[in-house]
């Protein structure tokens, strides 16, 4: 809840409405219970114990880099479902990469989080206690945060939205909506109205084929409205937003990396002065699918015009890439 809802609740129940500022920065500590709000009288903390509740989730597991001190966490949530997180230590800052659903519809051919289906909405603490939960077992303030986990963002908007207003709240975690990255398979209707609210957020786009025959097969999300519709909804994001946009692409060998192929990204890119981001695919096991040459690919961008840069990879001693531990503790695999 948003401070001045607390407040309309307290005032309704006869409580004083500044408490609200309290009752909030209590919940942006992450206290796990209301009897932690010490400053509140016992009879008030009853009262929200019993009106309220709080879901923290727990620690799963939590798997270390060696290299790098990027740390992955696997959450327990309050209806035993599990969901991932990932802390990432950059040189300008501490970043989070969360999960906005448990479990994924979207069928991305290449994905770990998309096998099993799309199982519920993360509700908007849902996202925020992933942030807290990191920053208290991490000892860290995090600078920055993509929602690029579990999940498509877009197909949870509501509440994708809600949490975006509570974690950029200057009473809350403060946090700049330039230093927030939203990662969408495109879903034109979302990002039209994602534009619409005009944030300064980035928006990733994975785009990850520029042709509809490769990118239907890859990603079925893409057979309803197709890379032209797509790149109109970018145009008018850019438009509306200014923001420039990021397009992923990871590199799948034989599928999506031929010449052809990066002349054609370049075309639909370099028009809206776009960034690609190239990703050596993770490789999925049990996958058909193996990493193409990205140094290879990147120099053809570039030489084709295109701002492009191969993303550095963290973690991957730790199965750090997204969906990879909630598959492994579902299929029971080590
Ligand atoms: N649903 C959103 C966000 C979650 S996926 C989206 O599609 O953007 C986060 C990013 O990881 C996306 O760019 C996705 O395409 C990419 N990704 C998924 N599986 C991958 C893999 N095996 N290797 C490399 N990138 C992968």
């Amino acid at each position: 809840m948003l401070p001045e809802e607390i407040a309309a609740w307290l005032t309704e129940n006869g409580e004083k409405k500044f408490r609200a500022g309290q009752i909030f920065h209590w919940l942006t500590a992450g206290v796990r219970d209301f009897s932690e709000m010490s400053d509140l009288s016992k009879p008030l903390r009853d009262k929200l114990a019993e009106h309220f509740f709080l879901t923290p989730p727990t620690v799963l597991r939590e798997q270390r880099s060696a290299r790098d001190g990027t740390v992955k966490y696997l959450w327990r949530l309050a209806d035993g479902n599990a969901v991932e997180s990932v802390l990432m230590r950059y040189s300008y800052g501490d970043s989070a990469c969360i999960s906005t659903q448990v479990g994924c519809r979207m069928g991305c051919a290449f994905c770990a989080s998309t096998g099993m289906g799309l199982v519920r909405n993360l509700l908007p603490s849902e996202m925020l206690d992933q942030l807290r939960c990191i920053e208290l077992a991490a000892g860290v303030k995090l600078s920055h945060v993509v929602l690029m986990g579990i999940g498509e963002p877009l197909d949870n908007f509501e509440n994708v939205m809600r949490f975006l207003e509570l974690v950029n709240r200057p009473e809350g975690m403060n946090l700049g909506m330039r230093h927030i990255s939203l990662s969408t398979c495109g879903l034109t209707e979302g990002i039209d109205k994602l534009a619409s609210y005009r944030l300064q957020c980035t928006l990733s786009v994975s785009l990850h084929a520029p042709d509809d025959e490769t990118r239907n097969q890859i990603m079925p999300a893409n057979r309803s409205r197709g890379v032209a519709e797509l790149m109109r909804a970018c145009r008018d994001y850019y438009e509306k937003t200014g923001r420039r946009i990021s397009f992923e692409y990871a590199l799948i060998r034989g599928v999506n990396d031929s010449p052809e192929q990066a002349k054609l990204l370049a075309g639909l890119v370099k028009p809206l002065g776009g960034h690609v981001n190239l990703i050596p695919l993770n490789e999925v096991e049990g996958s058909p699918l193996h990493p193409g040459d990205a140094k290879a690919f990147a120099a053809r961008l570039k030489e084709l015009g295109v701002n492009v840069t191969v993303r550095r990879r963290l973690g991957t001693d730790i199965d750090a890439a997204c969906g990879q531990l909630r598959r492994k503790q579902a299929t029971g695999n080590k």
